[in-house]
């Protein structure tokens, strides 16, 4: 099966820049080994859809209000977002809990909009270091998974992929390690599985992020009960992550 790779631009790339990177990605690209999932910044995303089109690369979007329309002066909504191509949307990314002091129930309300209006979400989880060292890892990532998907039918949870994203790793070049990632995997699925189904547990895509990078990616891709990588600062680097969609195992 291909690996599922995700790039989360962050707030980086203007327009310029973005066509000049996916011009040469859409050019380079072999598809062989990978389904890519492109998430730039909201103002890419039309441009982006452009030069994806006719591609088998998908977009994303990096949030997502809540609401459905109305006064919310800067936010973008779920229909919004259908409307100018992207087909998922990353939900509860650390840096949207920690520095916008998103709510596991905001998060719950930001899925259940997408997937009303038929965006995929790619829901972010993962501890703190300081959790990590107390040795809660696992009772976060149920509170954080059982809180996020709370009301969800199962047969939504099909439009539903997990990242594993320690906030420890992310953006500090300080990746988990097989080890950890392979036994947050099995936390997600028992998870799930005393939420929904054996099934459910079995068929969810779940990714590692965290300074994946042109070194590490393939081992940490091939950790058991992972099926992908969300990455940050290297799929910024259009000849790296050529690499990388090109080359996964
Ligand atoms: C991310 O922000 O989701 C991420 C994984 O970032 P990085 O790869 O830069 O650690």
């Amino acid at each position: 099966m291909k690996k599922l790779i995700v790039a989360n631009f962050k707030m980086n790339q203007n327009l310029n820049e973005a066509k000049q990177y996916f011009t040469k990605f859409v050019a380079n690209f072999k598809g062989e080994r990978a389904n890519v999932i492109f998430c730039p910044p909201f103002v890419s995303l039309s441009l982006a859809n452009y030069f994806l089109q006719g591609t088998p690369i998908k977009l994303g979007a990096q949030n997502v209000n809540e609401e459905e329309a109305g006064a919310y002066t800067g936010e973008i909504s779920a229909n919004m977002l259908k409307s100018v191509g992207a087909e998922y949307v990353i939900i509860g990314h650390s840096e949207r809990r920690n520095k916008f002091k998103e709510s596991d129930k905001l998060i719950n309300k930001k899925i259940k909009t997408s997937l009303k209006n038929g965006l995929k979400c790619i829901l972010c989880v993962g501890e703190s270091a300081i959790d990590k060292n107390s040795g809660k890892t696992s009772e976060i990532i149920r509170k954080q998974l059982e809180e996020d998907l709370k009301g969800l039918y199962e047969n939504e949870l099909e439009s539903v992929i997990i990242a594993y994203e320690p906030i420890w790793a992310i953006g500090t070049g300080n990746n988990a390690s097989v080890k950890d990632v392979e036994m947050v995997a099995k936390i997600i699925r028992k998870v799930i599985y005393e939420n929904f189904s054996e099934k459910a547990s079995r068929d969810i895509q779940l990714l590692y992020g965290g300074s994946l990078n042109e070194k590490n990616y393939q081992a940490l891709l091939g950790s058991n009960g992972i099926d992908g990588g969300l990455f940050g600062g290297v799929s910024l680097k259009v000849d790296s992550f050529l690499n990388i969609a090109n080359s996964v195992r």
